[in-house]
């Protein structure tokens, strides 16, 4: 069964979350501390992390963003502000989902449910599949879920990894924004369309060399974008 790790300080709110995450067989972790939390993420090997936002000793920003460097598992973070939330996803800082306290229990696991068997299946395909995309210069290896350009190797998060390969893997197709992201955020209600704005910059930022004048994706004017061949 999975391993779930929650980072959490109120203690009645993480009790409940393991509660019924146990029910449903999975094996929980707690930790009420930032920098612990984080540590424990990256050592250990869960499959899933839940994250709040509010935390002592480091906040789930900063965690949120040194897991990804490293790690692409599911992480889902809470908040109790909405504005919070609205602020997180704005800055697309890799998480997979995101829930405002209070939430239900049951919404809760439906939703790790959902995003461990998504990921589950990402693993699956890539190791069936030994894919590599190369195009002038850049390597997108789909087994190891790499990018390098010109040899080096760029860090990429679990969605700017998914949108890059996505398009590369339909050069010169224009994609609408929201065609983007039906295909990369399959929960249609977490997220919108600048979320797509936002991974295309952060993309062309690590793998261009004049983000300014990308050489791999082209911005359609009123139409979307395009992976140029
Ligand atoms: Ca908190």
């Amino acid at each position: 069964m999975a391993k779930i790790l929650i980072i959490e300080d109120e203690t009645a709110i993480a009790e409940l979350e393991k509660d019924y995450l146990e029910l449903s067989g999975f094996e929980v972790t707690m930790v009420s501390e930032g920098k612990a939390g984080l540590m424990a993420a990256l050592k250990d090997d869960y499959q899933l992390v839940i994250l709040d936002l509010m935390l002592p000793g480091m906040d789930g920003f900063e965690i949120c963003r040194n897991i990804r460097e490293q790690k692409d598992i599911p992480i889902l973070m809470v908040s109790a502000k909405k504005e919070d939330i609205d602020k997180i996803r704005g800055l697309g800082m890799g998480a997979d989902d995101y829930m405002t306290k209070p939430f239900s229990p049951s919404e809760l696991v439906a939703r790790v449910k959902a995003h461990l068997a998504r990921y589950e299946r990402l693993v699956n395909n890539h190791t069936k599949t030994n894919e590599t995309i190369e195009i002038r210069g850049m390597k997108i290896d789909k087994t190891s879920r790499r990018v390098y350009v010109n040899e080096e190797e760029k860090i990429l998060t679990t969605k700017e990894f998914d949108l890059l390969s996505f398009l590369a893997e339909h050069p010169d197709h224009v994609y609408t924004k929201d065609e983007l992201f039906r295909e990369i955020w399959d929960m249609e209600s977490f997220g919108d369309i600048a979320t797509v704005t936002v991974h295309i910059k952060k993309i062309r930022e690590k793998i261009e060399e004049d983000a300014a004048k990308p050489q791999y994706i082209e911005t359609i004017w009123g139409k979307g974008y395009r992976f140029k061949i």
